[in-house]
C-alpha cells in the first residue's frame, strides 16, 4: 500500500571469525581431581585385540597415550565429552563424570 512504512528486520551481527581449536582451547581450564574418573579395565585388551588403539585417535584430549605395554591415561585434560565410553570397540573403557566441582570448566570469553 502506498504510504506504508516498511518496517525492517533487526539485522544479525555479522558473522564473527570462526575461533580456531587452539583459541578454543584456550578458554578451558581443568580442575582436576587427585583420582581419574577414566580407567582402563584391561590392558591386556588392548594389548591383544586393539591393534589400532583407536581411542589414542578419536580422544579429542588426547588422553589416551599407549606407551610400550601400557596405556596412559591423562584425566586430567578430559573434556569430558564421552566419546570413550562409546568409542571402545571392548567396551574396555570405565567412564564417569569427574566428582562434583572437578573437571573441566569453561569460560565463556
Ligand atoms: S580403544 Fe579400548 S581396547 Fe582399544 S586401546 Fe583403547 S581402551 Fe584399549
Ligand atoms: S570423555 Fe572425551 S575427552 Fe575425555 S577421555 Fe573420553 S574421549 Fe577423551
Amino acid at each position: 500500500m502506498e504510504g506504508d512504512e516498511v518496517m525492517s528486520e533487526p539485522q544479525p551481527a555479522a558473522a564473527s571469525k570462526s575461533a580456531s581449536i587452539e583459541e578454543k582451547q584456550y578458554l578451558l581450564r581443568f580442575n582436576a581431581d587427585t583420582q581419574s574418573h577414566l580407567h582402563v579395565m584391561d590392558t591386556e585388551v588392548c594389548m591383544t585385540s586393539c591393534p589400532d588403539k583407536i581411542c589414542t585417535i578419536f580422544c579429542p584430549a588426547e588422553v589416551y597415550k599407549w606407551e610400550d605395554i601400557r596405556m596412559h591415561v591423562g584425566y586430567e585434560g578430559c573434556h569430558e565429552c564421552g566419546s570413550c565410553r562409546i568409542g571402545c570397540p571392548h567396551q574396555n573403557i570405565k567412564w564417569v563424570y569427574p566428582k562434583g566441582g572437578h573437571g573441566i570448566v569453561f569460560r565463556l570469553g
